[in-house]
């Protein structure tokens, strides 16, 4: 049994975890940094500490911190919501070892997956389908790389096997520019991630961000939740997502569902967890495993009625996982659109400060997630994210009309935020049409903003 959980998180998804909480009697201890005394979910909480000043180094990332602050409340599992220390294996393992349940995969997986070069060698085996490549770390021998290019064919691109948020990759159009760029990218990663290995891919040039969610119970079960569409983006950054994605067959689907799914299987995977594919004329490409609860979460929520944060928190108090496959059935449409604050005409300068006035929009198929009202202060220290807009219809065009009905209504003054932009992504016709590719907002955005 799991009766009080502490939440490492901060923003909306601290919120989202203690909603979930308290729906299944469980008591909540919320950490915060100073700064973030007055957010809603501390103000929620059965009880809260507050870890370090503002910066996140000094709070958020503080393990010794947040582990004192479990000792102190006798939290008995901690939940890392994501971002911040919910992919670092190291924090996962201190946790447990600790003697408290991390709310997540076991610290091997999150060390596995958060290799690239181990991520995909994992897949492989598995048969989960991946990007030709080099297969494995990049060595000295010039001759060689210059062959498995080739052999690759260009465009390639040149990966830091420890990499993350979008840095530490080069992408090669000619082979004369080759062997510069695996030296470049060595020593970028060496110095931004302390580890200087690299692989090799081809170059997808026009590909779409199709994810899939998976639940595993680490007991031999896991199923797959369908996929999401995340391939409306900004400098790596997801700006809308959708469920299901447009234009995949249910064949489809089953088909790469049922891959990740059996993965899971096959590495023990326990937990929620999503495999990020690049998705081009009509095949994935996997390009890496999340081992945590996604952003975009709710989209799959609502197309399959299904509570994500439960069912983690299920599977962390050990119970088999309740639902079989066959239980999940895609219905109708849901997109999310961020709402950040942040001035997308002035180069989405972030845009802090206090919020004088709120008004929220409601109705049919309307989800709002966040933790903002009026009077608070979104502080500068932090991502600039303050909430999710999510809305769903019977059908795509339906979810569409109330995602604009619902941005109309959707007020915030005080602050700078894109709501203005994401009302004019919904009636753009590249992504009204549906199935636009990672480049197309980028393009967009000139004429948008
Ligand atoms: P990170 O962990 O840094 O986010 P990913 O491997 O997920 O790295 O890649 C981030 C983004 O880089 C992808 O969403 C995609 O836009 C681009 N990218 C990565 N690999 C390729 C590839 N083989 N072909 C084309 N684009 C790629």
């Amino acid at each position: 049994m799991i009766e009080k959980i502490l939440i490492a998180n901060r923003g909306e998804i601290a919120l989202r975890v203690l909603r979930a909480c308290k729906e299944m009697g469980i008591k909540t201890v919320a950490v915060h940094s100073e700064a973030d005394a007055d957010l809603k979910h501390v103000l929620l909480a059965d009880e809260s500490v507050c870890i370090g000043p503002a910066p996140s180094t000094d709070s958020y990332l503080n393990v010794p911190a947040i582990i004192a602050a479990a000792e102190v409340t006798d939290a008995e599992a901690i939940h890392p919501g994501y971002g911040f220390l919910s992919e670092n294996a190291d924090f996962a393992e201190r946790v447990e070892e600790s003697g408290f349940v991390f709310i997540g995969p076991k610290a091997d997986t999150i060390r596995m997956m958060g290799d690239k070069v181990s991520a995909i060698k994992a897949m492989k085996a598995s048969g989960v389908p991946t990007v030709p490549g080099s297969g494995g770390p990049l060595g000295d021998n010039d001759e060689e790389n210059l062959r498995i290019a080739r052999e690759i064919g260009y465009p390639v691109i040149i990966k830091a096997s420890g990499g993350g948020g979008g840095r530490g990759m080069r992408v090669v159009h000619t082979e004369s520019n080759l062997l510069k760029s695996i030296q470049l990218t060595k020593s970028e990663a060496g110095s931004f991630f302390g580890n200087p290995e690299v692989y090799m891919e081809k170059f997808l040039e026009n590909p779409r961000h199709v994810e899939i969610q998976v639940l595993a119970d680490g007991q031999g079960n896991a199923i797959h939740l369908g996929e999401r569409d995340c391939s409306m983006q900004r400098r790596h950054q997801k700006v809308v997502e959708e469920a299901p994605a447009p234009g995949i067959t249910e064949e489809q689907r089953q088909r790469i569902g049922t891959a990740c799914a059996q993965a899971c299987i096959e590495i023990g995977y326990r937990g929620a967890g999503t495999f990020e594919f690049l998705y081009e004329n009509g095949e994935f490409y996997f390009i890496e495993m999340n081992t945590r609860l996604q952003v975009e979460h709710p989209v799959t929520e609502q197309v399959t009625g299904v509570d994500l944060v439960r069912a983690q928190i299920e599977i962390a108090r050990g119970e088999p996982l309740k639902l079989k496959q066959e239980d999940i059935k895609i219905n109708g449409h849901a997109i999310e659109c961020r709402v950040n604050a942040e001035n997308p005409s002035r180069n989405f300068m972030p845009s802090p400060g206090k919020i004088e006035r709120l008004h929220l929009p409601g109705g049919i198929g309307v989800r709002w997630d966040s933790h903002i009202y009026t009077g608070y202060s979104v502080p500068p220290t932090y991502d600039s994210m303050i909430g999710k807009l999510i809305c769903y219809g019977d059908n795509r065009d339906t979810a569409i009309a109330r995602m604009n009905g619902a941005l109309q209504e959707l007020v915030i003054k005080g602050i700078d935020t894109n709501i203005h932009l994401q009302r004019e992504i919904m009636n753009d016709p590249g992504f009204v049409q549906g199935g636009a590719n990672i480049h197309y907002l980028e393009e967009r955005l000139e004429h948008l903003v």
